[in-house]
């Protein structure tokens, strides 16, 4: 009872890192604009040769309506694509063997475990995808010719999907870390259950962000490419690296799922149409974005420019891995690690629980977490940056995710950093005048 009122608390700070009319309105904004994005990128993308200067005219010309009369209907094509997608990666989750794997103390002391199996489910699904197309079993080109209608099953499904998390917060948790902030719109965006599982075992963070988001991320970048060969006979380089830098991310981030456990998705934002809308949405449309524009511009580089890319597009992904695990590694040897070859600098930080325990943790101060106190971020938008720069600069559409991320990852520092001061308090003053940028070395 204690733990639920301190947690709903909490839960109320949350929603308040901005001033509350921004937050109300970046919420209320958020809610109604996102869907129809969705549908408007890819309309302008694969029926609008990816100008945003067509589409604007289309608009301009037929107004609401023709907009109303360019959103696809779900079909039942669509439904049965998602479904079958949805049921194999849940087996693969369920099923698979892997590692048991412990997360982080939870803010009211839970430490929820994980399977350790997505390297696996990664390998099963792409071969399998693959051998389907090779076999002539199914043709990935399918998904791309009802990829409107996917999108728009995918919007309304995690709509309701999303309902059912606020119903399941509100009757049934799964474990004491959830809490309504009082506000219904507040607990629908953000979320109410931090670990909700169905059963014991089936995480539904899991499954959103990472089997089903991450994942479509990668079988969608393949098809891109397949559609591409089956139109044109071959692949263009520009394709190429495009699709290479993302299965480079993409397997990064399986091979450092666990890792991905610890981070502020899983461990600190909870589940709602924040983080699991835009994982089972946003990610299948708007990350995959440079690829979809790519499929109908065979952009051809030319090998030494094509390489330079892809070896940029590489070392930045594996800084953003380095540094992630850097963090990790720190915390995981209790400070002992080396960093860059020397003991870390550290500050021993305290913090108090929601259960008004008191406990430390180890804030890192040098290595990439001596530069700027979210230098991950950098390599992060540069790899964004590289794997859609093989598209050249005939229109804007494809950088939209670059730059979208880069809005996103600047505005989650200061969250964090928001979150931090809260927490570690006079430690996180300490840690700031030590490292006094924010993302960027010198700059901000
Ligand atoms: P992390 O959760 O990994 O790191 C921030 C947390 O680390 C803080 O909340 C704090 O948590 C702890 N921390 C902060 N400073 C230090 C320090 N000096 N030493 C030790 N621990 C510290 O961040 P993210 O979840 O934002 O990022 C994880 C990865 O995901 C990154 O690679 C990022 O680029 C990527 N990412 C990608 C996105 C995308 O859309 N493509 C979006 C967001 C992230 P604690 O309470 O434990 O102290």
């Amino acid at each position: 009872m204690v733990a639920a009122k301190a947690e709903a608390e909490s839960m109320k700070k949350k929603e308040l890192v901005h001033s509350p009319i921004l937050t109300y309105f970046s919420v209320i904004t958020l809610l109604s604009t996102c869907p129809p994005f969705v549908i408007l990128l890819w309309y302008t993308m694969v029926h609008q040769d990816g100008s945003i200067l067509n589409a604007f005219n289309y608009l301009k010309e037929h107004g609401i309506e023709g907009f109303v009369n360019i959103w696809p209907r779900p079909t039942a094509v669509a439904w049965k694509i998602i479904a079958c997608y949805a049921l194999f990666e849940a087996a693969l989750q369920l099923w698979l063997p892997g590692k048991r794997v412990e997360g982080p103390i939870s803010p009211t002391g839970n430490k929820p475990v994980y399977k350790a199996n997505g390297v696996l489910a990664y390998v099963v699904t792409l071969v399998t995808y693959v051998s389907l197309w090779w076999f002539g079993i199914f043709n990935p080109t399918v998904v791309y010719n009802h990829l409107g209608e996917i999108y728009s099953a995918l919007i309304f499904g995690s709509l309701v999907f999303c309902v059912f998390l606020y119903i399941k917060g509100h009757v049934a948790p799964s474990s004491t870390d959830s809490g309504s902030s009082g506000n219904i719109i507040f607990d629908f965006y953000w979320g109410m259950e931090l670990y909700p599982r169905i059963g014991k075992n089936f995480d539904i963070k899991v499954f959103t962000n990472c089997r089903f988001g991450m994942m479509s991320w990668a079988v969608l970048a393949v098809t891109y490419c397949i559609k591409q060969y089956e139109t044109n006979g071959k692949v263009a380089d520009s394709m190429l690296v495009n699709t290479v830098l993302m299965l480079v991310y993409i397997t990064k981030f399986f091979w450092w799922e666990a890792g991905y456990w610890n981070t502020m998705d899983i461990a600190h934002d909870r589940a709602g149409f924040y983080i699991c809308w835009g994982c089972l949405v946003w990610v299948p449309s708007i990350y995959t974005s440079p690829g979809m524009y790519l499929v109908n511009h065979p952009v051809n580089l030319g090998p030494q420019l094509a390489i330079s890319i892809l070896i940029a597009g590489i070392l930045c992904i594996y800084i953003n891995y380095d540094c992630d695990r850097q963090r990790q590694e720190f915390r995981r040897t209790n400070g002992k690690a080396l960093v860059w070859g020397k003991a870390p600098s550290k500050i021993v930080a305290s913090y108090t629980t929601t259960k008004a325990e008191t406990k430390t943790s180890l804030l890192l101060t040098s290595g990439w977490w001596g530069l700027s106190r979210h230098f991950h971020y950098v390599p992060e938008i540069m790899a964004a940056f590289f794997w859609t720069v093989p598209a050249l600069f005939d229109n804007f559409l494809p950088y939209f995710y670059f730059v979208f991320l880069t809005i996103l990852l600047f505005d989650r520092a200061k969250r964090d950093d928001d979150r931090c001061r809260s927490k570690y308090g006079k430690y996180w003053k300490t840690y700031c005048s030590k490292v006094p940028y924010r993302i960027i070395p010198g700059i901000y």
